[in-house]
C-alpha cells in the first residue's frame, strides 16, 4: 500500500493514497531502520503495531527536525548514517584497491614484456627483422663489398664478444646514403650510412655508433616495443598462456620497424649499455661522445634536428642532452685498457667511394 507519511512532534502519520483510515505511530518507542539493497530503504517499526512496516526511500526522513529532536529516533538515525559512511568507506576502499590493481598492472607491463621478449626464439627475431631489411634492400642501395663489410664485422664480433649474449649473429651492411645514420633490426642486422663512415674521424667514432646499435639488438629493444603496442590484455594472455600466437603479430610488425621511433628510456639505455660494452671490449668509450659531437654539428648545420625513425637520429633524448650524458657517465669511468681496433678507417672510406663510384 502506498501513501504519504508526515512526521509531527510527536507522532508519525501514514496517510495511504487508496482512501482508507491513517495509521498514528507515536514516535515512543518508534523503530527506524535502513534496509534493502545498500540500505537504500529506511523502515519504521512499532511494538505496538506489530503487523506494521511502514517506509521511504527519501534520505530527507534522516533529517527530519521532529524525528531528530526525539532522543530513539535520534539514536537510531545516527546507527544508520554511521552505517551508510562505513558502506562509503567500503566502496571507497575497494575501488582504491582495484585502481592500485590497474595501476600495478600498467608498472608490470614493461617487465612483462621483457620477459615474452626473453623467451622469443632468435629465429623469429631475426625473420621480423628479415620483414624490415627487405624494405631496406627495396629503398636503400647496400654496398657489401667485402673490403667494407669485414673490417666492420670485425669490431661487431669484439663488441658482441664480450656482453656473454652469443643469441645473434651480427650482419653489416653500409647503405649508399650521405645522411648520418645507423639503424639496427632484431635479429642482428646493422645498417650504417656512407654518410656516418665517411664523416667519422676515428674508428672508435665507428665503434661507438655500433656500440649502441649493438645494445638495441641485444637489449631488444625493437620486438619489446612492437609487443608493447599489442595491448595489455594480450600481453598478459601470452605471458601466462600460449606464446606461439605472438610470433605471426610480431613478423607482421617488420613491416613497421623502420617508421617506428625508439622510446627516450631505450635510447639511454642504449647508450649505456653500448658504452659499457666498449669498455669491456678494450675499445676507447670516448669515441661514442665524439661520434654525437660531429652529430651535433651536422644537426646545427641542417638548422635542428634532423628527423629519424628506429635511427641513431632518434629525436629524443635530443644530441645535446645525449652528450651531455655522456661527458659525464665517461668522464666518471676509469681509464681502462685499450687496444687497437681491426679497422683501417682510411682504407675503409676509400673502398666506400670506390664502390659509390662503381654503382652510381
Ligand atoms: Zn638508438
Amino acid at each position: 500500500m502506498t501513501g504519504t507519511i508526515d512526521i509531527g512532534p510527536s507522532r508519525l502519520r501514514f496517510e495511504p493514497s487508496d482512501g482508507s483510515p491513517a495509521m498514528e505511530l507515536p514516535l515512543a518507542k518508534l523503530k527506524l531502520t535502513a534496509g534493502g539493497a545498500s540500505d537504500r530503504l529506511f523502515f519504521f517499526s512499532h511494538p505496538d503495531a506489530p503487523d506494521w512496516s511502514i517506509y521511504s526511500t527519501d534520505t530527507a526522513i534522516l533529517a527530519n527536525g521532529d524525528l531528530r529532536a526525539d532522543a530513539g529516533m535520534a539514536a537510531d538515525i545516527a546507527a544508520i548514517q554511521k552505517g551508510r559512511a562505513f558502506a562509503w568507506a567500503r566502496l571507497a576502499i575497494a575501488a582504491a584497491v582495484v585502481a592500485a590493481l590497474i595501476g600495478g598492472l600498467f608498472a608490470l607491463k614493461d617487465p612483462l614484456v621483457a620477459a615474452i621478449a626473453r623467451r622469443l626464439p632468435p629465429e623469429l627475431e631475426q625473420r621480423v627483422g628479415d620483414v624490415a631489411y627487405a624494405q631496406v634492400i627495396a629503398t636503400q642501395r647496400l654496398l657489401d663489398d667485402r673490403e667494407i663489410v669485414a673490417p666492420l664485422d670485425s669490431v661487431a664480433q669484439r663488441l658482441a664478444a664480450t656482453s656473454g649474449d652469443d643469441r645473434y649473429d651480427y650482419r653489416l651492411a653500409v647503405a649508399d646514403d650521405e645522411a648520418i645514420n645507423a639503424f639496427a633490426l632484431p635479429g642482428g642486422r646493422l645498417v650504417l650510412t656512407s654518410g656516418l663512415v665517411l664523416k667519422a674521424s676515428s674508428p672508435d667514432e665507428i665503434a661507438g655508433v655500433m656500440a649502441h646499435e649493438i645494445a638495441h639488438v641485444e637489449r631488444q629493444h625493437s620486438v619489446r616495443q612492437l609487443i608493447s603496442s599489442l595491448g595489455l590484455y594480450t600481453i598478459l594472455q601470452t605471458f601466462f598462456g600460449d606464446a606461439t600466437g605472438i610470433g605471426a603479430v610480431l613478423i607482421d610488425g617488420g613491416a613497421h620497424l623502420m617508421t617506428m621511433t625508439f622510446s627516450r628510456e631505450f635510447e639511454r639505455e642504449a647508450d649505456e649499455v653500448g658504452l659499457r660494452s666498449l669498455v669491456a671490449a678494450e675499445i676507447d668509450p670516448s669515441g661514442m661522445l665524439s661520434f654525437f659531437r660531429i652529430l651535433r654539428d651536422e644537426e646545427r648545420r641542417a638548422g635542428g634536428s634532423i628527423p629519424g625513425s628506429l635511427a641513431l637520429l632518434s629525436t629524443h633524448p635530443t644530441t645535446d642532452e645525449r652528450i651531455a650524458t655522456l661527458e659525464k657517465k665517461t668522464g666518471k669511468m676509469q681509464k681502462g685498457a685499450v687496444r687497437p681496433l681491426d679497422l683501417d678507417l682510411n682504407a675503409l672510406k676509400a673502398a666506400v667511394r670506390r664502390a659509390q663510384q662503381r654503382k652510381g
